[in-house]
């Protein structure tokens, strides 16, 4: 599954016969390398004999995993991993299965090494209870030494134990933020300890930690005991021209040297612009690959229609375009346009931050200007996830969809299911609901956040393909030209609720069924008029989604209408409304009778097909027609 692609290569170790029984299916699903001592023999392939002592084997394989599953004792993994432990920083995540399955304990590197996510995940797949016990998790907050990631920040210097600690506390602790995306502090939970802004003078004492966030090269005071800490949201875009030839060396040192004069942090550099004949000038490319940085390139008609500071007239004889460094700069810095991004786009020059500065040595000369965009630079490839929950409960959810809404960094879907589904989102996830009117938005901001570079679940009741947000989505994304792999989508089917209303009173479904929603919202009544008259000829067992609203009431009347022309009045129908949710409500009636009964939004009618029948109160369609048995 590529939901796990972060934690891997992992590896999990059984030392008894029940652990690695426990492990094993989990393993394969994970595809992480399970191993176990000699003495115990191999269930297949992907299960390995460790030689030796399990400290050395730990040792060995240590470094190529980036996180280990143990179903051990905690103590006994405790002293395994205790001397090859370094730093958070570096260290692998590790976890521990209690070896009944029926907790996941995150031990170590719970944050930045991923351990608390990936221990949700894994007791998902068990359907186990996870155990995390970082104190931020506790209060339902993001871990401040991993609050950028998603967004692709880069983490500056400072007393990030402190800062943690203040957090822990509910102590106050001061953000400014001052570059990046503010969407994390839209999702913050009531009584969130952080402060936004400055406190009135006097009231500094009130302050007792601090979090920047900005492109700035913050001066700690010398002195102070705050503990403090810096993010960097990548929003600098470095704007270059240069002479041919011009070596790696003095580009990297001459942009070190600008950003030190401007007190700007190169963590913050998104990435490098400029003309498109430098495209392949190899101080710039190899200055390019060696930091990661995209780089992107304009030709000299594009770069032209823009009003810099500093134009000038050599430049433009030169290459056809008075501006290089600044004007490319200023296109690096409004690069979201071109994706369709949002804002005020008519202040383009606005952006640049620091005019053109020449830096020179012998016969190489490099001119650079910095811009800042409104919209850091992720520098990850997003992902959507359109995942069906189930009809409501969550028990009726798969392992896998669970997995996708606690996994993903953004969650999108229509406030109820939302609501329904609260239990499995994880502290600093973006939670946006839309009135359930407002589909195609929220297709839409499911992929303008998933072309930003962020992972979007997409969340759809039942299935998320049947009468749900993923055909929205992937219709969207068709109408943008996308080229199917960026960003990436994986499909995660749920319960939908024919079979969920189906299961609550027997085997309607076991013969030739269909389902078709009565909403003539987006399609024509006549067409839909059309299938229902198929269905009741056809004899289709037919599941009714959608089948009266508030403001659509005769819908249903003509459906019934239609299948008394062509089946017996005494058919068995039934009315499910809210199918495995709190308030579910279930009628067996009849086609004669069925109108008789409350009917909405919330209701499937399932009609059966001309053998369909009660028993006890069970609805039963055999599964072939007696009169043609063999
Ligand atoms: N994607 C959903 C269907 C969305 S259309 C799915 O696959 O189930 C919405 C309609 O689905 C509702 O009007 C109702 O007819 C039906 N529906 C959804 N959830 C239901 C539930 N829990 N119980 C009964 N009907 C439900």
């Amino acid at each position: 599954m590529t939901l796990f692609a972060a934690f891997k290569p992992i590896a999990a170790i059984a030392t008894t016969p029940q652990s690695t029984q426990l492990l094993h299916p989990l393993c394969q699903s994970l595809t992480a390398t399970l191993y176990v001592p000699e003495t115990l023999s191999l269930i297949d392939s992907t299960t390995c004999h460790y030689q030796g002592s399990l400290k050395n084997h730990l040792a060995t394989i240590w470094a190529e995993n980036r996180a280990f599953i143990f179903c051990l004792a905690t103590g006994a993994v405790i002293r395994l991993i205790a001397p090859l432990l370094e730093d958070k920083a570096s260290d692998p995540a590790i976890i521990v299965v209690e070896p009944t399955g029926q907790y996941v304990i995150s031990l170590c590197s719970g944050h930045q090494g991923g351990a608390d996510r990936l221990a949700q995940l894994i007791a998902q797949q068990l359907n186990a209870t996870p155990i995390i016990t970082g104190a931020s998790h506790s209060l339902n907050l993001p871990a401040i030494d991993i609050l950028g990631l998603p967004f692709g920040w880069r983490k500056g210097p400072g007393d990030w134990t402190g800062v943690s600690h203040a957090i822990a506390c509910q102590k106050r602790v001061q953000v400014i933020q001052e570059a990046g995306s503010k969407l994390w502090q839209d999702n913050l939970p009531q009584n969130h300890p952080f402060y936004f802004g400055f406190p009135e003078i006097g009231e500094n004492n009130l302050i007792e930690a601090r979090v920047w966030i900005s492109a700035t090269k913050r001066k700690f005071a010398e002195g102070s005991t705050l503990p403090k800490v810096q993010w960097y949201p990548r929003v600098l875009w470095v704007g270059i021209g240069c002479i041919r030839g011009t070596s790696q060396g003095l580009i990297e040192s001459a942009i070190e040297k600008i950003f030190q004069k401007y007190h700007l942090a190169t963590e913050a550099i998104a990435g490098i612009a400029t003309i498109d004949i430098k495209a392949d000038e190899v101080g710039i490319v190899e200055y390019c690959q060696e930091k990661q940085y995209p780089l992107l390139t304009y030709s000299s008609d594009v770069l032209n229609t823009i009003k810099v500071p500093n134009p000038s007239e050599v430049v433009k004889e030169e290459v056809g375009t008075p501006s290089v460094a600044e004007a490319a700069a200023i296109y690096g810095a409004n690069y979201w346009f071109n994706y369709g991004g949002s804002g005020d786009k008519v202040g383009l020059e606005k952006s640049l931050l620091v005019t053109k500065q020449v830096v020179k040595s012998d016969n190489e000369a490099v001119t650079v200007a910095i811009a800042q965009s409104q919209l850091e630079y992720t520098g990850k490839e997003g992902k959507i996830y359109l995942v069906g929950m189930g009809p409501g409960s969550l028990e009726q959810m798969t392992p896998a969809a669970k997995t996708a809404i606690n996994q993903a960094d953004a969650i999108i879907g229509y406030s109820l299911y939302l609501e329904l589904i609260q239990s499995l989102q994880s502290p600093g996830q973006i939670v946006e609901s839309l009135p359930i009117t407002k589909e195609k938005k929220r297709a839409q901001r499911a992929i303008y956040l998933a072309k930003w570079g962020l992972s979007v679940a997409v969340i759809s009741s039942g299935d998320c393909g049947i009468y749900g947000m993923a055909g929205l989505v992937l219709e969207e994304l068709k109408n943008i030209n996308w080229d199917g792999k960026n960003p990436s989508i994986e499909v995660f089917p749920g319960i939908t609720a024919l079979q969920a209303a189906a299961a609550r009173v027997g085997t309607p479904l076991m013969h030739d069924f269909c389902a078709i929603s009565l909403s003539d919202l987006l399609t024509p009544w006549d067409v839909i008029k059309k299938r229902l008259e198929a269905a009741a000829i056809g004899d289709f067992v037919t599941a009714l989604y959608n089948p009266r609203s508030q403001t659509r009431q005769n819908q249903i009347i003509e459906a019934q209408t239609i299948f008394l022309q062509h089946r017996n009045h005494q058919t068995p129908v039934a009315l499910v409304r809210c199918a495995y949710r709190q308030d579910e409500n279930i009628i067996l009636t009849n086609l004669q009778e069925m109108l008789e009964h409350k009917i909405d939004m919330l209701t499937t009618v399932l009609i059966g097909n001309s053998s369909t029948f009660l028993h006890q109160n069970w609805m039963i369609t055999p599964r072939g027609y007696n009169q043609f048995r063999r």
